[in-house]
């Protein structure tokens, strides 16, 4: 079989002309002899509408409900694109993410895919069929619905790509990974091929283009993604086992407006393994944890994404009643990040960088560095300017 699986993103399934632009393209490429798995996610903001509607309803809502919720956005898109399909005259069939046989485990909002049975998918392809599968989730083992973390579709992209041996297509606003968010920064260069790790570093750090538990799933099956603008206009990027191309400079500036961090001047709190069997009962995924407990002043931090925790004031008051005054939260702090392979192997780009956001005025309360990447916490306010001056002098002034 030659069989491609396109992925949709929520943009490119907005509104009714969207969906039946996107029902032309799958058109096409079956009508080009393909074998067409698609992959949908919710139209628009529908997920964030579901996510405001629980919180309005319960200040922390039970997971497993939650999972139920918001997993019905993508099966209103693959309905949806099914009729659309329908009606231009191909048969096409949707799939829940259950019905496609994507197991996972049972770690609701955030589940990992731990196996795909695609019987389905392939008995509904052998009947000619387009089939149409809703992103972004799976079953447990225990048979109850789960959603795999912001951005999931793209996994669910990847997964089934891997399972079918078949090609990966990522389609959206834009036409490929660039060295920045390209809706804050309008000198951006287009990235045309990126490595695993690089783009796994950009994607775990914010650059939302693509879901990094997508490009983790890609890097263990080998598998190469191919991302593109849903209209099909200019470039594209691919993404696959690349050595770097530059080792040593930085070929892109992830950022996440917001973070939360849980810090201690104690780092007792965390060692003792308290804190962080608290934290694993609130199941909050900590991103970056440092400890230290030399020289005068020691202390802990933990970093989390927002999305893990919209409520900085409602943790702090758990904290409080478990912890006293030992620890605490911030809400007022976002993250930006240089990446390149050995950007971290000698101090060069590190120093400058720390005397570059100290003239503009975005001094950093925190860094963390990995062989790939320098992460700065900055004030939340300072942050699109961090990210355009770290852009300019590492990026817009590289001749290569
Ligand atoms: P979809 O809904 O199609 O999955 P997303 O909103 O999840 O799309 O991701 C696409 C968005 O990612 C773009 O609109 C762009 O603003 C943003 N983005 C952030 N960083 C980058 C980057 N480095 N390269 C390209 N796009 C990026
Ligand atoms: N609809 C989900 C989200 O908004 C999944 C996705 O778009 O990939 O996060
Ligand atoms: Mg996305």
């Amino acid at each position: 079989m030659n069989i491609v699986v396109m992925k949709f993103g929520g943009s490119s399934v907005a509104d009714e002309d969207k969906i039946c632009a996107v029902a032309e393209r799958v058109v096409a490429t079956r009508r080009e002899g393909k074998d067409v798995v698609v992959v949908v996610s919710a139209m628009g903001k529908t997920t964030d509408q579901l996510l405001a509607l629980a919180r309005r309803i319960h200040p922390d809502p039970p997971r497993r409900e939650l999972d139920m919720l918001i997993s019905v956005g993508e099966r209103i898109s693959m309905a949806l694109l099914s009729m659309a399909v329908q009606k231009r005259g191909l048969d096409a069939v949707s799939l829940t993410g259950s019905q496609s046989g994507i197991i996972t485990n049972d770690r609701h909002s955030d589940a990992r895919i731990i196996e795909v049975r695609p019987v389905r998918i392939q008995d509904e392809l052998a009947r000619g069929r387009i089939v149409i599968v809703a992103g972004f989730q799976g079953m447990s083992y225990r048979r109850e619905i789960t959603t795999l973390g912001r951005g999931g579709s793209d996994t669910t992209a990847v997964a089934l790509a891997a399972a079918l041996d078949g090609v990966c297509e990522i389609y959206g606003d834009v036409d490929g990974v660039y060295s920045a968010d390209p809706k804050l920064v309008s000198a951006v260069r287009h990235i045309p091929d990126l490595g695993y790790a690089e783009m796994q570093e950009m994607a775990e750090h914010g650059a939302k283009v693509l879901n990094a538990a997508a490009v983790e799933f890609a890097k263990q099956s080998g598998i190469a993604i191919f991302v593109r603008r849903t209209d099909g206009t200019g470039s594209e990027t691919i993404v696959r086992k690349f050595p770097p191309k530059a080792p040593g400079r930085v070929v892109g500036i992830a950022h996440e407006k917001s973070v939360r961090v849980i810090s201690s001047a104690d780092p007792g709190a965390i060692t003792d393994g308290e804190l962080l069997q608290f934290l694993e009962e609130q199941s909050l995924p900590g991103k970056q944890l440092s400890m230290h407990r030399f020289g005068s002043g020691p202390g802990a931090a933990l970093v989390v994404s927002r999305e893990f925790l919209e409520d900085p004031a409602a943790l702090q008051g758990k904290l409080r009643e478990r912890f006293g005054e030992r620890v605490a939260v911030r809400g007022d702090l976002g993250a930006v990040s240089l990446i390149g392979a050995g950007i971290t192997q000698g101090f060069t780009i590190l120093r400058r960088s720390i005397e570059l956001l100290r003239e503009a005025g975005c001094e950093s309360c925190g860094l963390h560095t990995s062989s790939f990447r320098i992460t700065f916490l900055v004030p939340e306010a300072r942050v699109e300017e961090a990210v355009r001056r770290l852009h300019s002098a590492f990026i817009e002034s590289d001749p290569t």
